[in-house]
């Protein structure tokens, strides 16, 4: 962070990621049920309780006191991870819809699916040559067959790929507005102004400020409003993200890998395990991953953190030792990763978090929210102990696409708390400003012994979501007023990209 800068945090909640198409957590339920059996034991609990909502069925489950007089331990247990595994499918599902509609890519072009799908390849021909999974001591015969195998794996493509050549200033631009749009724009017109991907020749300040705006006013009804706000963050912001999807943490992979400055590295509050797949053992200490070629650290003071205080879809954890996993950008629980985790277990008795690790048994890291005190995982203490360190020096506090009901009270407690004696500025980004939401937000402020600001478009007829207030301040931030960026040109263009987990 530069001296004179502001500490922001974010505040980010579920109606954000409405707007690029993950599920009110009123529609959670119905979109769960939807996935599972006519006679499965959640349908039948959930009839029974007659709740609607997920927050309250998820904190029931955590409570013995309430679930016991319902549940036996073992339909407990079934119930839970029939429940954990709905919400993980259903935010996944939401993910790729919105991959596909938004940039027509398919479920085999994510990296770390295309990693598993690598190592299974591995797997089969180490096995067909009677070698251990462990490229050092293969026979030359065995390597060039994995090399041949690989070759046919090769048909992924990254979402870079399926977008214009634009400059990389432009980038979340285009990936903000999706495929058809951009490429409209650029046969529109764009393609003349001078603002594509050149190792050499940089667009001006000028240029990409007008291209910025031909992007955007081109844009059709869906906005990814997340890849403009992973453009405008300096180091040392904060991203408390109330939210378990991951279309935030796919933004951030996207744009630490293109080569701009200020690179900065994305810290996750805490250190998982994380789990790799292209290893002799798929197993990492991990706590997130740097930018482009920058040699600041994920714990740096500098660094960007990203706080998921209810846990992500692409976390799990062991039920023994609440140790938590991380498998960056994919959920953790999807058949290839469980397969490969349990084989690799079967091959090497590893135990990376403890002596009763078993991969069948690890669940989705997802908890309702609750009190801090309720917490058991250790990665999620550490996330709320972070949160607060950086609420304590916040100065700018920026509530997006949060509707900070009933259920965050716990959150509304520990930014009361942290921020007290600070007294950061606050800004309200939501599409409802009706009075209940105002109202909520004046109590935090009365707390805080400051004023809230409501963010209005200047446009009357535009509401107020989070696209058009990203929007705003993108288009503000490539104004003239800003000094110029200092860009380090690449000698090839990018054609694939590592997911970030190897940093
Ligand atoms: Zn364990």
């Amino acid at each position: 962070m530069r001296n004179g800068e502001s500490r922001r945090v974010f505040v980010v909640g579920a109606g954000m990621s409405c707007e690029v198409g993950a599920p009110a957590v009123r529609r959670l339920l119905p979109s769960i049920l939807e996935s599972v059996g006519r006679k499965s034991i959640l349908r039948t609990y959930l009839k029974r309780k007659a709740s609607s909502n997920v927050e309250k069925v998820l904190g029931d489950l955590d409570d013995p006191r309430i679930w016991s007089s319902d549940l036996t331990r073992s339909e407990h247990k079934r119930v839970r991870a029939q429940l954990l595994c709905g919400i993980v499918r259903v935010f996944d599902k939401a993910y790729y819809e919105h991959l596909r509609r938004h940039f027509g890519l398919r479920r085999q072009d994510d990296p770390y699916y295309s990693d598993v799908r690598d190592y299974r390849v591995g797997e089969k021909v180490g096995k067909q040559h009677g070698l251990p999974f462990n490229g050092s001591t293969w026979t030359p015969e065995a390597r060039k067959q994995l090399a041949r195998e690989r070759v046919r794996l090769r048909d992924r493509k990254c979402l870079d790929e399926v977008l214009p050549p634009l400059d990389w200033e432009l980038l979340p631009v285009a990936r903000a507005v999706g495929r058809r749009v951009a490429w409209q724009a650029w046969s529109g017109g764009l393609e003349s102004l001078n603002v594509s991907r050149s190792p050499t020749a940089k667009p001006t300040r000028k240029q990409l400020a007008k291209a910025s705006q031909i992007l955007l006013d081109a844009r059709g009804d869906r906005l990814d409003p997340y890849h403009l706000l992973v453009a405008l963050l300096r180091p040392g912001d904060t991203i408390i993200t109330l939210n378990y999807d991951l279309f935030l943490d796919r933004a951030l992979f996207e744009r630490l890998g293109d080569p701009v400055t200020p690179a900065f590295a994305v810290g996750y509050g805490s250190t998982f395990i994380g789990v790799r797949t292209c290893n002799e053992h798929p197993y990492e200490t991990w706590n997130g991953f740097r930018g482009w070629r920058t040699s600041a650290s994920t714990e740096d003071d500098d660094a960007v953190v990203v706080l998921k205080l209810h846990g992500g879809i692409d976390w799990l954890q062991c039920p023994s030792c609440h140790r938590g996993y991380c498998t960056p950008g994919t959920p953790g629980s999807c058949r290839a990763i469980r397969q490969m985790l349990i084989e690799d277990k079967r091959l090497s008795d590893c135990q990376p978090c403890c002596s009763r690790y078993d991969p069948r048994a690890l669940e989705p890291c997802l908890v309702a929210p609750e009190p801090r005190k309720q917490i058991a995982t250790p990665s999620l203490s550490d996330i709320w102990d972070f949160a607060q360190r950086r609420l304590e020096n916040a100065s700018e506090l920026i509530f997006v696409g949060c509707a900070l009901g009933s259920a965050d009270n716990h959150v509304r407690k520990l930014i009361g708390q942290a921020c007290a004696s600070a007294r950061p500025r606050l800004l309200v980004v939501n599409r409802d400003l009706g009075m209940q939401l105002q109202r909520r937000y004046r109590t935090l402020a009365e707390i805080l012994k400051i004023a809230p600001a409501f963010w209005r478009p200047g446009n009357r007829t535009v509401q107020p979501t989070a696209s058009a207030w990203l929007v705003e301040r993108f288009l503000e931030a490539q104004g003239p007023a800003k000094r110029p960026i200092r860009q380090t040109p690449r000698a090839n263009t990018r054609c694939t990209r590592r997911p970030p987990v190897r940093h």
